[in-house]
């Protein structure tokens, strides 16, 4: 990916709540059938994901 590719979605990340205002960084689904640790963790469980998704681009 192109650097102002990954800027622009790293800009975009940042937009996005770091943690779980329950439960932290801890945002793993609680069972298989949920997203997050709750639904209050979605944002953050998902820009945990994707962060570790543009990390892997960067290398
Ligand atoms: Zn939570």
């Amino acid at each position: 990916m192109d650097q102002p590719d990954i800027r622009a979605i790293q800009d975009a990340l940042n937009h996005l709540p770091i943690q779980c205002r329950y439960h932290g960084v801890k945002t793993d689904p609680s069972s298989p059938r949920r997203e997050a640790c709750c639904d209050t963790g979605i944002p953050a469980r998902r820009r945990q994901l994707a962060q570790e998704a543009l990390d892997r681009q960067r290398r």
